[in-house]
C-alpha cells in the first residue's frame, strides 16, 4: 500500500521508477551486479551518465554552451561553491532574500564576498519582490535568487532581469516543474531529493564562460573547471543517485516533457489553492501572485486542530503534511511524482475534516 507522501524532501519518487530500479537491482542489464556495484569508470556506467545528461539536456533544452555537472554535497555546498567560483575576494555579489534558503545562501556567501541584498519582500516572507522592487548593485559579480522557497511556499512567477549580470538560481525545489529558458541563467543548481531523485546528488547547469575563475585556494573538488574537465568524475560520484536521476528524466520524457508536466503541476496547485481559498477553516498565508506550485503552505484557523488534522491525514494515507518547525501550520509538497490522485485525496480529506469540525 503506497502512501501519498507530501514530504518536502527527500520526497516521493515515481512508482514506475522505483519498480524499474527494483527489477534491475540484482542484475543490472545482464551484468550479474547491481548498478551500485559497478565501477564509475566502466563503459557501462559512462553510458548511464551520458544518457542522464542527454535526457536532462533534452527536457530543459539546455543550450550547447552550458555544462551539466552531477555532484555531491547537496544544494547547501553550492552556497559556497558559487561564490568561490564566480566571485573574487572583495567582489560584491547580489542576493535576493525571499526566505529560509535565500537566507542560508546569503550567510554562506558573506564568508567569501560582499553581499548586497538586492531585494526582499519584507517581514514574514509571504510574497516575492517584483522586478521593479529589485535594486542591483553597479558591479555585482552575479545575482543569486531562490525561484521557489521550499519552506515558505513562495515562488517567483518571473525570471529577474539583471541587465546582463550572470543570474544564479537555487532551483532545488522547482527544477523540472515547468519549462524554463535556460539561456536566461548563468548557473542553475538543484539538490536532487525534491524533483530529481534520491538525496546525495546535486545537479548544476553552468554557462561555460563562468567556468575557470575559481579563487586561489579553492579545493579541486569544488572547482567547476576541474569537475567539468573530468566529466563530474574527479572522484567517485554518487552512482546510484545518478542512475536514479536518469530513470526520473526518462519518466518525465515519457510523461510528455516539460510542457505536459508543467500543465499537470499548474492544475494540481490550482486545485489545492482553490480548495483552501473556498474553505472557512484553511488559509494560505502567501500572496496570490507568489504562490508556489510545489510547496503549498496553509494554516488551520483553529491551531488546536493541527494535531487532529495530521493524525486524521495519516490515517487516510496522507503523510508528511506538517509544516516546517520555523513556520508551523501545514505544508503539502506536491512535486512531479505526486499524482493528481494524491492531491485529490488530500482535498477530499481536508473538506471532510472541515465538515466534521465546523
Ligand atoms: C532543500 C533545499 C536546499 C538544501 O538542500 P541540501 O541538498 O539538503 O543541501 C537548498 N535550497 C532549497 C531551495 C531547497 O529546497
Amino acid at each position: 500500500m503506497r502512501a501519498f507522501n507530501f514530504s518536502p524532501g527527500p520526497a516521493m519518487l515515481p512508482i514506475e521508477v522505483l519498480e524499474q530500479a527494483q527489477g534491475e537491482l540484482l542484475d543490472w542489464h545482464g551484468s550479474g551486479m547491481s548498478v551500485m556495484e559497478i565501477s564509475h569508470r566502466s563503459k557501462a556506467f559512462e553510458q548511464v551518465a551520458a544518457e542522464a545528461e542527454a535526457d536532462l539536456r533534452d527536457l530543459l533544452a539546455i543550450p550547447g554552451n552550458y555544462k551539466v555537472l552531477f555532484l555531491q554535497g547537496g544544494a547547501s555546498a553550492q552556497f559556497s561553491f558559487v561564490p568561490m567560483n564566480l566571485a573574487a575576494a572583495g567582489d560584491t555579489v547580489d542576493y535576493v532574500n525571499t526566505g529560509h534558503w535565500s537566507h542560508k545562501a546569503i550567510a554562506e556567501a558573506a564568508r567569501y564576498a560582499r553581499v548586497h541584498v538586492a531585494g526582499d519582500a519584507g517581514g514574514n516572507y509571504t510574497r516575492v519582490p517584483s522586478q521593479s522592487e529589485l535594486r542591483f548593485s553597479e558591479d555585482a559579480a552575479y545575482v543569486h535568487y531562490t525561484p521557489n522557497e521550499t519552506i515558505g511556499g513562495v515562488e517567483f512567477g518571473y525570471v529577474p532581469e539583471t541587465g546582463g549580470v550572470a543570474l544564479v538560481a537555487d532551483m532545488s525545489s522547482s527544477i523540472l516543474s515547468r519549462p524554463i529558458d535556460v539561456s536566461k541563467f548563468g548557473l542553475i543548481y538543484a539538490g536532487a531529493q525534491k524533483n530529481i531523485g534520491p538525496s546525495g546528488l546535486v545537479v548544476i547547469i553552468v554557462r561555460e564562460d563562468l567556468i575557470g575563475h575559481a579563487r586561489p585556494g579553492t579545493p579541486l573538488v569544488f572547482d567547476y573547471k576541474e569537475i567539468s574537465d573530468h566529466q563530474s568524475m574527479l572522484n567517485t560520484p554518487p552512482t546510484f543517485a545518478w542512475y536514479m536521476a536518469g530513470l526520473v528524466f526518462k519518466w518525465l520524457k515519457k510523461a510528455g516533457g516539460m510542457r505536459a508536466v508543467g500543465e499537470l503541476n499548474r492544475a494540481k496547485a490550482a486545485a489545492l489553492y482553490a480548495a483552501i481559498d473556498a474553505s472557512h477553516l484553511y488559509r494560505s498565508p502567501v500572496a496570490r501572485d507568489s504562490r508556489s506550485w510545489m510547496n503549498v503552505t496553509f494554516t488551520l484557523g483553529v491551531p488546536d486542530l493541527d494535531a487532529a488534522f495530521l493524525a486524521g491525514a495519516a490515517q487516510a494515507g496522507l503523510h508528511g503534511l506538517k509544516g516546517h518547525r520555523v513556520l508551523g501550520g501545514m505544508r503539502a509538497s506536491i512535486y512531479n511524482a505526486m499524482p493528481l490522485a494524491g492531491v485529490e485525496a488530500l482535498i477530499a480529506f481536508m473538506s471532510e475534516f472541515e465538515r466534521r469540525h465546523a
